[in-house]
């Protein structure tokens, strides 16, 4: 199913690329996750491995330690993986555009190679407790002082994997009078600055994703700042749209693989499915490949010279869909996964349920679609 995933327009060395790739895969397998080894601690291990191979940041310019080609290259490197069950490339594309659009040349020339190489490991830090949604309204504040620097304080909530993380993109409001979308600014805090405290809250599944980071009279400079003052706003707009594309975070290869896993198991025990199993196989076919034509579209235009911008709230909605339907019905059609603790569709499942939560929720997509995309209100901010 996956066969259809990249054939438009493909540039001539695409294949010669996959091909390289998969002759890497074979001598540069997988590594094993050790007992007791945290997921991002054995993910950090693979991301050194893709990269000492050349399969990070293929799209990031050779100036800034890639290899310059294009979204479809890394794309096609996702999709490899994706084929075979591996842990996609690290889900670093967000930061990395965020970067190379508001980033300074220093910034970009310093930050860019150590984030694609895995020196630094970088976590975000948006959300708060009074400030999810209502991104805007946040309270965290970078005072800032007379030589140019700042002084922070304040907490934020949901960091994922600070625990494991040096560097945190921060976004902090830096204008106490400015309306709230031209007063907050982003910065590059390093997690070891006196006044910063990272404590990892235990979800109900047991994992560790989530910490809280507490900012205590934390000092910043000028050179922390990513942008101009009050462009943290457009930075975040910017790192979430990028982060809602279902080719960039390389799901869509996952989805086909376990769709097709439905599929044959439907075949093989089609006497014995439920009454109406088959039709809601048949609708995550329809929901994948919907999602497919529209993730296409998105690296189309970016490959045109277009910015990711509000459409991705679609992508982000349909990806939602496909993604908690299909486990939905996986655990119907693979009923004994529900009681496999840790198994993969079942945990799958368990996660999917955060789908139409991280990176703004559902809600907050369609408000982006009405005001943004279908101009239902006067004032058009997401
Ligand atoms: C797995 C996961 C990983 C995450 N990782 C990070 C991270 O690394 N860094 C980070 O900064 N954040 C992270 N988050 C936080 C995430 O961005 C927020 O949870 C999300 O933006 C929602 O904010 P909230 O939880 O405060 O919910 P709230 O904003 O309190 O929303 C509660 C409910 O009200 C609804 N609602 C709120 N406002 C409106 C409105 N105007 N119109 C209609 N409905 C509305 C919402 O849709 C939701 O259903 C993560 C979240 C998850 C689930």
């Amino acid at each position: 199913m996956t066969d259809t995933l990249l054939d438009f327009g493909d540039p001539a060395d695409l294949e010669q690329v996959r091909r390289d790739f998969r002759a890497w895969l074979v001598e540069n397998p997988l590594p094993q996750r050790e007992a007791d080894e945290p997921l991002p601690v054995f993910l950090h291990r693979w991301h050194r491995q893709l990269h000492n191979g050349g399969w990070v940041g293929l799209d990031v310019p050779e100036e800034y330690g890639g290899r310059g080609l294009t979204s479809l290259h890394q794309v096609a490197v996702s999709d490899e993986l994706g084929r075979r069950g591996a842990p996609g490339v690290p889900r670093i594309g967000y930061l990395a555009h965020a970067l190379s659009e508001f980033g300074s040349e220093q910034q970009r020339r310093h930050l860019l190679p150590r984030m694609l190489a895995g020196d630094d490991v970088w976590c975000q830090g948006f959300s708060e407790p009074g400030a999810g949604s209502d991104l805007a309204g946040m309270s965290t504040y970078a005072e800032p002082d007379q030589d140019g620097g700042y002084t922070v304080n304040g907490q934020k909530l949901w960091t994922s994997y600070a625990q494991f993380s040096n560097l945190c993109l921060l976004l902090a409001r830096t204008d106490r009078t400015a309306e709230p979308h031209t007063s907050i600014s982003a910065f590059v805090l390093p997690l070891d600055r006196p006044g910063v405290t990272v404590r990892p809250l235990r979800a109900a599944n047991g994992d560790d994703e989530f910490c809280e980071l507490f900012l205590d009279d934390v000092t910043l400079t000028q050179a922390d700042r990513v942008g101009g003052e009050g462009d943290g706003w457009a930075l975040a707009m910017t790192t979430v749209a990028y982060e809602r594309n279902a080719l960039d975070t390389g799901h869509l290869p996952k989805y086909g693989l376990l769709i097709e896993r439905l599929r044959r198991r439907a075949h093989e025990d089609r006497a014995s499915l439920p009454d109406g199993l088959l039709s809601e196989i048949g609708r995550c076919v329809v929901d994948y490949q919907v999602l497919v034509a529209h993730s296409r579209r998105r690296i189309a235009e970016r490959l045109a010279g277009q910015p990711a911008g509000p459409e991705s709230s679609v992508d982000k909605l349909l990806m939602t869909r496909a993604e908690q339907r299909l486990y939905e019905t996986a655990l119907k059609v693979q009923p004994e996964e529900v009681h496999t603790a840790g198994g993969d569709v079942f945990g799958d499942y368990l996660y999917s349920r955060a789908a139409s939560v991280y990176g703004g929720t559902s809600q907050i997509q369609r408000n982006i679609i009405a005001k943004r995309l279908l101009r239902l209100s006067a004032n058009s901010r997401g």
